[in-house]
């Protein structure tokens, strides 16, 4: 099965349902597409002291690389409050650092609005981002 971006965006919607929010009630999902066609679903997982808490984006990495994958080739977010898409839901900072620890900088990143998505870049979304010089760097 070929996975499409509206496909991803799909199991991005669906990750919501997993999130665990009784302090903001923002629901986040997100579905992480790795190199060989496995999918990686997260969602955030909220904490009373608030600094623990974790966002979709990142459970969905951690969960990829602690199975062994390091390639990526693409990722769907999609949230809202009460898991109402209502507006783009882009990544944290923190996540995108995270994406750029694995990804290059043409890693597409399919932000969901109410009516569809709006694809963007890694690059797009963290210029001038900082690595160790294996991705994000080489013009
Ligand atoms: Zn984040």
């Amino acid at each position: 099965m070929t996975m499409t971006p509206e496909k991803l965006v799909e199991l991005a919607k669906e990750a919501m349902n997993h999130a665990y929010v009784p302090y903001s009630g923002y629901r986040v999902g997100a579905a992480l597409l790795c190199a060989d066609g496995t999918v990686y679903q997260g969602c955030n997982i909220e904490n009373a002291a608030y600094s623990p808490t974790v966002c979709a984006e990142r459970t969905a990495f951690f969960k990829a690389v602690y199975d062994g994958h390091r390639d990526f080739s693409a990722i769907a977010v999609c949230g809202g409050k009460d898991g109402h898409i209502t507006g783009l839901f882009p990544p944290c900072g923190v996540c995108r650092q995270v994406m750029a620890e694995f990804c290059g900088k043409d890693f597409p990143i399919y932000l969901v609005h109410p009516t569809g998505y709006e694809k963007r870049t890694l690059e797009q979304l963290l210029p001038l981002g900082f690595s160790s010089g294996e991705h994000m760097t080489g013009e």
